[in-house]
């Protein structure tokens, strides 16, 4: 009986190992395709992934599979926690793609196909009137899966749950509705302040040479391996992995700004040092990767905000930074302190400061939850979006491509994808008051440029487990509480009442 158990895991993770070589190639193909890859081998190139995104749903949903799970069905308490974890995601995966009829999934990888066409015409063209008949069909064939995955509380569960396990509608509501509170409130107060902050420093000529090894040499201190991944270029900064020995980060560099690269950078290695630091144990486990995509925006958050503009690392690095750019001859470490911590309520997410950022995604957390629940339609979604930037931000797009087309998300029907970024936001603040109790003097380390000490806490309490606990596990573990706003608004209050207000 045992023997059988083991010998029965061993070919169930030899099966997930050839699944997870063929998501490799696939990986590998995407960043090249964004990178590298020249202009006319797109057709070549989509057929390419086409095929092999296809034999991987066909390995996830085989009969294989379904004997694997039915083999195991009786035995769950007899195995241990990384092979229960392993075999419970294997049979979540095949249960979610089974209820979905076969043909209703191949209309709807067509329909959401064009609606990304639709939509990057669309927001060329500032034309919402573009997008509008791709994204309803979008939308509809959502409603119709949730109705097949079926739904607790709310329908839009189904689709948190996908990006964040454990997220409820009902917990969000508490959750972005304190730190919608908290920030506008903050965001007043930063308002009626009478400093005046500039960020002219970060403008000028930054050689794109220069950036990218300032950019190199950061990663480094930050623990990024590059015997294990590499930096390269694209229009969006992304990162993707082949495995923790093969992580590709990117970023984008503009000749006279410096500040989004070099964010962009360090957000990106937050990312890729979650990824590098996986342990090979967890090969063939499907589990080898980085839990939930809030927890991943935790890891790239923490290194762009509270480590990469914090004072600490700027006393360190500003006296580098001088060395590559002589636009930062006579710059004060407090002058770009308060630089790279400039806010600025805006109409673009992606450009947003720190403070603000929050406050973009809980707009579109907003919009979908009442979109899924059919209480606003996708003709509604200009005068929603325009009315909450005005009531929130304090700002109005004058046109659709500043405003509800910016994003990608919605034309592949990524909804529920977008919680995860605050969510990131405030599982890293929990991180950082526990860090702050294990190690007192991690910030001074830090003024030194010895980032070792936060890349240590990370791994261990982060990194090592991949996608053994769920986010609501891992968070309670690493913290003994449950995921709540407290920390994330006392270090907003702090740090930028100290910067705006003094
Ligand atoms: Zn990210």
């Amino acid at each position: 009986m045992i023997l059988d158990i083991k010998e029965k895991l061993d070919e169930v993770k030899k099966y997930i190992g050839d699944i997870e070589k063929l998501e490799k190639a696939i990986e590998l193909l995407y960043w090249d395709m964004k990178t590298y890859m020249p202009k006319k081998a797109l057709d070549s190139r989509t057929s390419v992934l086409e095929y092999l995104s296809d034999q991987q749903f066909k390995l996830t949903t085989s009969e294989k599979v379904a004997e694997f799970i039915d083999f195991f069905s009786d035995k769950m308490n007899n195995l241990d926690l990384i092979d229960r974890v392993m075999i419970d995601n294997l049979k979540r995966n095949y249960d979610e793609t089974k209820k979905i009829p076969k043909d209703k999934y191949l209309e709807y990888v067509v329909i959401a196909s064009k609606s990304e066409a639709a939509w990057e015409e669309a927001k060329e063209k500032s034309d919402f009137s573009i997008f509008k008949p791709h994204l309803e069909k979008v939308v509809e064939y959502q409603k119709e899966f949730i109705n097949y995955w079926g739904y607790e509380g709310n329908k839009y569960n189904t689709l948190l749950d996908k990006y964040e396990r454990g997220i409820t509608v009902e917990k969000l509501d508490i959750i972005f509705g304190e730190l919608r509170d908290g920030i506008v409130e903050l965001l007043k107060k930063i308002n009626n302040s009478n400093k005046k902050i500039s960020k002219d420093i970060f403008t000028g000529n930054f050689p794109i040479k220069a950036q990218e090894e300032f950019s190199i040499e950061v990663l480094k201190k930050m623990g990024f391996n590059f015997d294990c991944g590499r930096l390269d270029v694209s229009v969006h900064p992304f990162t993707l992995d082949m495995g923790n020995s093969d992580v590709r980060l990117t970023t984008h560099y503009y000749e006279n700004e410096i500040s989004s690269a070099l964010l962009s950078s360090i957000h990106e290695g937050g990312h890729g040092i979650y990824e590098q630091n996986i342990p090979d144990s967890l090969d063939g486990t499907g589990l080898g990767t980085g839990v939930s995509m809030g927890i991943h925006e935790s890891q790239s958050r923490f290194y762009e905000n509270i480590i990469g503009r914090s004072k600490e690392f700027w006393t360190y690095f500003l006296p580098v930074a001088k060395k590559y750019f002589k636009e930062f001859k006579d710059t004060t470490l407090d002058e770009f302190y308060e630089a790279i911590n400039y806010v600025e309520p805006s109409l673009i997410r992606t450009e947003a400061d720190e403070l603000t950022y929050s406050l973009h995604i809980i707009i579109r957390y907003e919009i979908e939850k009442s979109l899924i629940n059919g209480e606003i339609e996708v003709s509604d979604l200009p005068r929603v979006w325009n009315e909450k930037y005005k009531e929130y931000l304090g700002v109005e797009p004058s046109n659709d491509a500043e405003g509800v087309l910016q994003d990608t998300h919605w034309s592949d029907g990524s909804f529920g994808y977008f919680p995860s970024y605050a969510l990131g936001n405030v599982y890293g603040a929990q991180m950082l008051n526990k860090l702050l109790q294990d190690k007192p003097n991690i910030f001074k380390e830090i003024s030194q440029g010895n980032l070792n000490g936060v890349y240590e806490w990370l791994k261990e309490n982060v990194h090592k487990h991949g996608s053994i606990y769920t986010p609501e596990e891992l968070i309670k573990n690493i913290t003994g509480e449950e995921i709540n706003t407290k920390y994330f608004l006392e270090y907003l209050n702090k740090k930028y009442l100290s910067i705006y207000t003094n």
